[in-house]
């Protein structure tokens, strides 16, 4: 949990921009959200940590981070507000179940050479990918196979 922290830190340093006191405790804030948030439970805890720090400066923190790969939106679960998903090594992995919305986190990554590949072809600079696979749970694949309807 710390290791990540620094690792997002590190991420804005290298991205040029500085360490401000709104910056530092959105950072926070998104470290102890344990990878998910959205920006109403970001809102509350950044207010929590320090009422000082408005709306706008938060969601202007948001949007910088985002820019620079701290974070992506993402439509997880039934939510139609987005949860954003540190990046803290520049990629977060999921398999959702299409069927009951778990998600499952993986960190295995093969994807290098995809991006070295892409770099060359398209001629643009990566700096990160979210990667979301779809289809069934285990508990839902014993349920559509208990009940044969595929
Ligand atoms: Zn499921
Ligand atoms: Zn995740
Ligand atoms: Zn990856």
């Amino acid at each position: 949990m710390a290791e990540s922290h620094s690792g997002l830190r590190a991420r804005l340093k290298r991205s040029g921009h500085k360490l401000t006191h709104a910056r530092i405790i959105v950072l926070a804030a998104l470290e102890a959200s344990g990878g998910h948030i959205t920006s109403t439970e970001l809102l509350e805890r950044v207010q929590a940590a320090d009422s000082g720090i408005g709306r706008a400066t938060i969601f202007r923190t948001l949007d910088l981070f985002t820019r620079i790969g701290i974070v992506r939106p993402t439509y997880i679960g039934t939510s139609t507000t987005p949860t954003y998903v540190l990046m803290p090594e520049g990629h977060h992995h999921h398999v959702i179940c299409t069927n009951c919305n778990l998600v499952i986190e993986f960190d295995e990554c093969d994807l290098d050479d995809l991006a070295t590949r892409l770099e060359a072809q398209l001629n643009v600079q990566l700096s990160g990918h979210l990667l979301e696979f779809y289809g069934l749970c285990a508990d839902c694949c014993a349920i559509s196979a208990e009940q044969g309807d595929d």
